[in-house]
């Protein structure tokens, strides 16, 4: 006799019962707390500092459109059908070719395309990591990472760091300690910082990862929007890095986000495992999409777009650098970043932007408080601007309302 024969059912109660409880994860990981306060930046009058949105008035929409017409027309059995999980071919290929332009050797077989790179983040957290398992991060780290390794239930440790990001000293002493999986880093024009790590202490982070035996995530949405200065090279293209880095790339920064087309180049173990990941989450990224994106890519010059929105993005910067002496309190300190969408600033100790942010959206102008981004201690008194959404002019606007909002005026 099974259990089930032998044990009658108890009556059911009049009304409907208790559901079942949401997983933990769903209960443990939240929204952004400034997500209210912030809700309100949809007014038209409103000078927003705090989106991370690029510019829409340089998308290339007509070439955009141009390649989904004719994928559209050329070859729509294939353009409007399932596809397989790793990606388009032609985009694979295309992908692959702008990495060995680089001088970053990479085959199609070596990268596949992600539904954007948080979709490559949230693949990599799948494929490695168990509940309990360490993550750490850079302090402060994209949010969104925060959220992704919060999902897959990892505890998550700060590294400590200074303007030009991680110290590979402190990061060895935290892999020796903490024992953790991986490190996610954005090491070049990061989010929220805008900072970007030197050449030396991406060849350091590498030593250790190969010495220590870790995976690196190493993140790099903003690495083609170079203002000024010399490329940096990619962790990924360390000496010993070529089995433990998964790198992720993206086409939103620099074509349009709407298309959700990123990448994600590994080591061929990770990368099968992040394909069945990927099949179970979304079985492939459009097709459509892709397709359109390859055909772009082979017939325009995505480096020659990129270069005129890094040059409209840089005159938004000197523009937002020009006035933040008279926007920002006395003692305030921020970064000058040589690329990417987001500058950082630190007002005195005293100040709290988080408690601030309130009165200075009321004067329509916003910023995202520092807080939320810290894995470790939140440092209260600093905030994130993002420079490129707006024209000189209305940065300056922009700049006036902040000073008035932050000082009471
Ligand atoms: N990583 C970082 C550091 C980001 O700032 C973003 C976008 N804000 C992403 C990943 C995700 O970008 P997407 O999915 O559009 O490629």
């Amino acid at each position: 006799m099974t259990v089930a024969e032998s044990a009658p059912l108890p009556p059911a109660r009049s009304g409907p019962a208790a559901l079942p409880p949401f997983a933990a994860r769903a209960r443990a990981v939240g929204g952004s707390p400034v997500r209210d306060i912030l809700a309100v930046t949809a007014r038209p009058e409103m000078i927003n500092f705090a989106g991370g949105l690029p510019a829409p008035e340089l998308f290339d929409t007509e070439g955009i459109a141009e390649a989904f017409r004719a994928v559209l027309a050329e070859t729509p059995e294939r353009a409007l059908q399932y596809a397989t999980t790793e990606g388009e071919p032609a985009l694979r290929e295309g992908l692959a070719g702008r990495f060995r332009g680089r001088g970053l050797a990479t085959d199609a077989g070596d990268l596949i395309v992600t539904t954007g790179s948080q979709q490559g983040l949230a693949l990599v957290a799948t494929a490695l990591l168990e509940p309990g398992d360490t993550v750490l991060v850079e302090d402060p780290c994209y949010l969104a990472a925060l959220q992704a390794f919060g999902f897959a239930g990892a505890r998550v440790v700060a590294v400590p760091g200074d303007a030009y990001g991680i110290d590979p000293g402190a990061l060895e002493e935290l892999v020796v300690r903490e024992r953790p999986k991986l490190l996610y880093t954005v090491p070049t024009f990061q989010n929220p910082t805008g900072r970007t790590l030197p050449a030396d202490r991406r060849a350091a982070v590498a030593a250790v990862a190969a010495r220590r035996g870790l995976w690196i995530v190493e993140d790099d949405p903003y690495g083609e929007l170079r203002f000024e200065g010399e490329r940096v090279p990619w962790i990924a293209a360390q000496p010993g890095a070529g089995d433990r880095v998964a790198l992720l790339g993206s086409l939103s920064k620099v074509m349009a986000p709407g298309l959700r087309l990123g990448w994600l180049r590994a080591p061929a173990p990770l990368l099968r495992a992040c394909v069945v990941a990927k099949q179970a989450a979304d079985l492939h990224t459009p097709t459509v999409n892709q397709l359109a994106a390859a055909r772009y890519l082979a017939d325009r010059d995505l480096d020659a777009h990129v270069g005129r929105v890094a040059a409209v993005y840089r005159e938004r910067r000197d523009a937002m650098l020009a006035g933040l002496a008279d926007a920002l309190p006395e003692g305030s300190t921020w970064n000058r970043p040589e690329g990417g969408m987001f500058l950082w600033a630190r007002l005195p100790e005293s100040y709290d932007t988080t408690a601030l942010l309130p009165g200075v959206v009321a004067h329509d102008v916003a910023y995202v408080p520092g807080a939320p981004f810290f894995a470790g201690e939140p440092d209260r008194a600093t905030l994130r601007l993002c420079f490129v959404t707006q024209t000189p002019e209305e940065i300056g606007v922009g700049l006036g309302r902040l000073r008035a909002g932050l000082l009471g005026e």
